[in-house]
């Protein structure tokens, strides 16, 4: 054994008696089997020290950090094991007591990314073939420093012959060693990085000297083969932000957008960046990229709307502050409008296909249940819990809906400001004034619903607040379909199902009959779930069980889909047989309407606002 003097002394020589900097390095050489490995050295002073693993993740907007991951936890000096003791209460939180004669940890973990886990970015994020890294996922960090004043150095070693990409700036690489830049842990959390075998990084141009790039990482070189149209459409959206918002603030951004059936799927953004994961073929088939069109978008537009300007109760300067969410029909209601128009103004959808996208938003909204007990503001403020929700009866929970909804709120405000200002201004005026200014380096400026409502005011008068508040407390049955009107369009339902309602239920595996008889059913008759109140729900069907036959025929999306198509002509009941459990049951569903999808029909009684809006800004 070594004394701890000899320790100490090693210990300053190595990192400097002033260096306050945290290194840390990261092996994924063993991502091909989700096994990451983790030494950190953290800056110590000898006493009782809480070191704590990143809980509330940003973005996320909920406590999502996969502490029960973190296995094989080793704190040491040098060759001098020092007990941790994790905090009764808190499980994210460590306690050591450092030695005198201490001045750095050695911190040693492994990190378990989960096998085909759902969730965001703590559920599957490698395969054999890619990996997406959240730094959060590999680090503990003192307790009393806040994360803008805590500098992290990594160093990151990658498998054999795989590329990467990140926003994190590089400050030397050999081999498959990866060295970067001091950054702060906000800003290294801030940055994941996406690395895999089959990897290919396109170039989408700069706009005003600042660079974008794309990253594709995918589980098949095939699977990287995106077209020059759908990269011509990616460097539209890139002209389409700056036109909208006026400024940026990120000195380069990366999509890091990953494509494999065994990673989780979604979107999380980030200042520089954003982490993107789809199926695998979502960028050479056409029917994933039509559905999926707007993810990308989404997560661009957060850099503006999330990261640069954040509700006030979303920014808590830590990880281990809860976060508070009733701003979301902002943070990100306002996203999904946005995301959704720049994907018609950039080419990545067809107009067609944006106002499809909003019949299924406005009919799902429209018909909803839970709307009648839970009003849209609840739905932001429980999005903690609401993320994790089971999906059956999922419109009689009511969801997350302050995304979807947010569209219609957002789209009803735009189109009003264009009204009463006879064309002259538009919510593309409020983005400018609310996310625009000088730009640069990220930077936060945090808001309230005060300050919302103050910046539509200074673009339209009009009570603002009385128009949003009326809509995030209504317990009315039905949607806010105020802009889809107004905007020259209505909502109506006929038995033709569009392409894009197509593409969406071949991408889901589903049959969604939620307008006619109300059940969405899986193609293995799995009975997803009911309309609440509907047809099918009325006749004793429950969702979580599972569709054995139709009309004494062995269930398949053809038979159910023709049975319902038969009820145009007033035939009999349709009649499922259902297992539940272990249990058979026979329901007959009363239903005489046929097959019913949702689309918007133009209503010539109102100028085709809508058409606008979703116009590109830059002439191309
Ligand atoms: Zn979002």
């Amino acid at each position: 054994m070594r004394s701890l003097r000899a320790i100490a002394v090693l210990t300053c020589m190595a990192w400097g008696a002033q260096d306050s900097t945290v290194k840390i390095a990261v092996d994924a050489t063993d991502a091909p089997r989700r096994l990451f490995h983790v030494r950190m050295t953290i800056p110590a002073k000898a006493g009782p020290m809480t070191l704590l693993y990143p809980e509330w993740i940003p973005g996320e907007h909920g406590p999502t950090g996969p502490i029960a991951n973190l296995v094989g936890l080793k704190v040491s000096a040098g060759e001098l094991a020092i007990p941790w003791k994790r905090d009764s209460v808190n499980m994210y939180a460590f306690h050591v007591d450092v030695p005198a004669g201490v001045a750095a940890l050695d911190v040693a973990f492994d990190f378990i990314s989960p096998p085909e886990a759902a969730g965001f970015s703590s559920g599957s994020s490698a395969t054999t073939q890619l990996a997406v890294l959240n730094w959060n996922q590999f680090l503990l960090y003192p307790k009393d420093v806040p994360p803008d004043k805590l500098q992290f150095q990594a160093t990151l070693r990658v498998p054999n012959a795989w590329r990467y990409g990140t926003a994190l700036k590089i400050r030397r690489e050999s081999g498959n060693q990866i060295e970067f830049e001091p950054a702060s842990l906000t800003r290294l959390v801030d940055s994941p990085v996406s690395t895999g075998a089959h990897y290919r990084t396109v170039d989408l141009g700069a706009d005003n000297g600042i660079a974008h790039y794309l990253h594709l990482a995918a589980d098949s070189d095939r699977a990287l083969e995106i077209s020059p149209e759908t990269t011509a459409q990616y460097k539209n959206l890139v002209a389409e932000t700056g036109a909208l918002f006026g400024s940026r603030h990120y000195a380069s951004y990366h999509f890091l957008f990953t494509l494999s059936d065994h990673v989780a799927h979604f979107g999380l953004e980030h200042h520089e960046s954003s982490d993107d994961r789809l199926e695998e073929r979502t960028l050479i088939d056409d029917g994933p990229r039509k559905t999926a069109a707007s993810l990308l978008p989404h997560e661009f537009v957060h850099s503006w709307n999330g990261k640069y300007r954040r509700p006030a109760g979303l920014a808590t300067g830590g990880f281990d502050a809860p976060m508070k969410g009733d701003l979301l029909w902002v943070y990100e209601g306002l996203t999904n409008y946005l995301g959704e128009i720049l994907t018609p103004r950039s080419g990545l959808w067809s107009p067609e296909e944006f106002r499809e996208s909003l019949a299924a938003t406005a009919a799902e909204l429209d018909t909803e249940s839970g709307r009648t007990w839970r009003p849209l503001e609840d739905t932001a403020i429980a999005a903690q819990i609401l993320y994790g929700a089971g999906d059956d009866y999922a419109e009689y929970r009511r969801s997350v809906d302050y995304y979807p909804e947010g569209t219609l709120i957002w789209l009803e405000a735009d189109v009003l400001i264009r009204s009463l200002s006879k064309g002259a201004k538009s919510l593309n005026d409020f983005c400018r004034a609310f996310h625009g200014g000088p730009g640069g380096a990220p930077a936060l400026k945090t808001y309230t619903f005060d300050d919302v409502a103050a910046t539509l005011n200074s673009v339209q008068p009009y009570d603002w607040a009385g128009f949003l508040n009326t809509r995030l407390h209504s317990t009315a049955a039905h949607a806010p379909l105020g802009g889809v009107e107004n905007g020259g369009w209505r909502l109506m339902y006929n038995g033709v199902r569009s392409e894009y309602w197509k593409a969406v239920e071949e991408r889901r595996k589903l049959v969604d009959l939620t307008y006619s008889i109300g059940l969405k059913v899986k193609e293995d008759g799995s009975i997803v779930d009911i309309a609440y109140r509907g047809p099918a729900e009325k006749a004793g069907v429950s969702p979580s069980s599972k569709l054995i036959a139709v009309d004494k025929r062995q269930f398949t999306p053809t038979v159910l889909r023709e049975a319902v198509q038969k009820t145009a002509a007033g035939a009999e009941p349709v009649e499922l047989l259902v297992k539940v459990g272990e249990f058979y049951e026979v329901h007959r569903i009363e239903y005489r309407g046929g097959e019913k999808y949702p689309h918007l029909e133009r209503n010539p009684a109102a100028p085709d606002l809508l058409s606008a809006i979703i116009a590109p800004m830059v002439k191309r």
